[in-house]
């Protein structure tokens, strides 16, 4: 057993709520923070292929190498893990998913601990930038890194090479500052729009794709030419991703659609147009995606709270993985029929 590691591990089973990956990446980043040990059993066991997939692989070595951890279960397809974290270590890594899974995701899991190590890292990550049901990179430089640095954090992220779905290849690459002073955070009121533009990003695949999407989201939002953007990336892989930024006076939240081989490309644009439609009558500044992203580098800095449409599962399952390792209190009052208050109390 590792010294640093507290010896009773934290149970954790991984059917917990939702029963997805998140539990085990929560679980990484606060076994790192706090340097209590876990068992986790039943990994993803809600979803379709249960146990570890590349990227959750990639998520516990990643962990494991950041703090010189004990770890077994490593494996593809592992259900159980135990991991007995050492000290973190702020340093120069370089991980490899060896897939195209999401490479924010590793960054998500690393992340946290890393904010809390005694110099900055570097973390250069190789895999998908644009996955479906993960941040896209574009999320975390937009919406979810600006609200990390009310916190106090600084990081840097830079997209070295895109990677879509099946083919990946893509590489970002992280400079995280330690964090001095974790500032608590509020945010109740997004403000007013000061920007809206809709960009899609394109590789290897017809131009006309990309021209179509912007046409729907021109046609069902009504905006200006200047904030429709094509951008063309160079990728392994067919790629093709539509994306809306919503820029307002105190947040910025962006939505994401991927085009697929059986959707037209009218049906991608609409749903990220819908998406945004709802977010905006919706008026809460905090959109779901952030909501559940937010609670962790609340809990392990200072706190606060925000606003926010109806908490996901997803959001109310990281909750209760957070509560398993620290003394924290997360709760949500329902400030009215659309709109949540979610406080987190370290
Ligand atoms: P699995 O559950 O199959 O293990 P997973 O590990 O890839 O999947 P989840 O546990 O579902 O992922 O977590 C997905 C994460 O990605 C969440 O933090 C969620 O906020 C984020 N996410 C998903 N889609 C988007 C999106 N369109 N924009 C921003 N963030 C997203």
């Amino acid at each position: 057993m590792n010294d640093h590691a507290t010896t009773t591990p934290v149970e954790i089973p991984g059917s917990v709520g939702e029963g997805g990956g998140q539990v085990l990446r929560t679980s990484l980043a606060l076994a790192i923070q706090t340097g209590k040990a876990f068992h986790i059993t039943n990994i993803r066991a809600k979803r379709k292929t249960r146990g570890l997939r590349a990227q959750h692989l990639a998520c516990v070595r990643a962990a494991a190498e950041i703090c010189g951890a004990t770890v077994t279960g490593d494996e593809i397809g592992s259900g159980e893990v135990t991991f007995v974290p050492g000290p973190v270590q702020a340093g120069e890594y370089s991980f490899d998913i060896g897939t195209a899974g999401s490479t924010t995701l590793v960054l998500q899991t690393v992340l946290p601990p890393l904010l809390g190590a005694d110099g900055p890292s570097t973390v250069t990550i190789t895999g998908g930038t644009h996955n479906p049901m993960a941040p896209p990179i574009e999320f975390l430089g937009h919406a979810f890194l600006p609200e990390l640095k009310k916190m106090g954090a600084e990081v840097t992220l830079t997209v070295e090479r895109a990677g879509f779905y099946p083919a990946g290849g893509g590489c970002i690459k992280a400079e995280i500052s330690p964090v001095s002073a974790w500032e608590s955070y509020e945010l109740l009121d997004g403000g007013e729009t000061v920007g809206l533009s809709a960009s899609v990003t394109l590789s290897k695949l017809p131009e006309h794709i990309a021209e179509r999407e912007l046409e729907t989201i021109q046609q069902k939002l009504g905006m200006e030419d200047e904030a429709m953007h094509i951008v063309l990336a160079d990728s392994d892989g067919p790629g093709n991703v539509v994306q809306i930024t919503a820029e307002r006076e105190h947040v910025t939240e962006l939505f994401t659609g991927f085009g697929a081989k059986t959707v037209p490309a009218e049906k991608v644009a609409k749903g990220v147009a819908r998406d945004y439609q709802n977010y905006r009558r919706n008026t809460a500044p905090v959109g779901e995606y952030l909501a559940d992203q937010l609670l962790l580098p609340l809990a392990i800095g200072a706190g606060g709270r925000f606003r926010t449409s109806k908490p996901s599962q997803h959001t109310r399952t990281n909750a209760q993985v957070i509560q398993q390792f620290l003394p924290t209190k997360i709760h949500e009052n329902k400030v009215d029929d659309f709109i949540w208050e979610v406080h987190v109390e370290p």
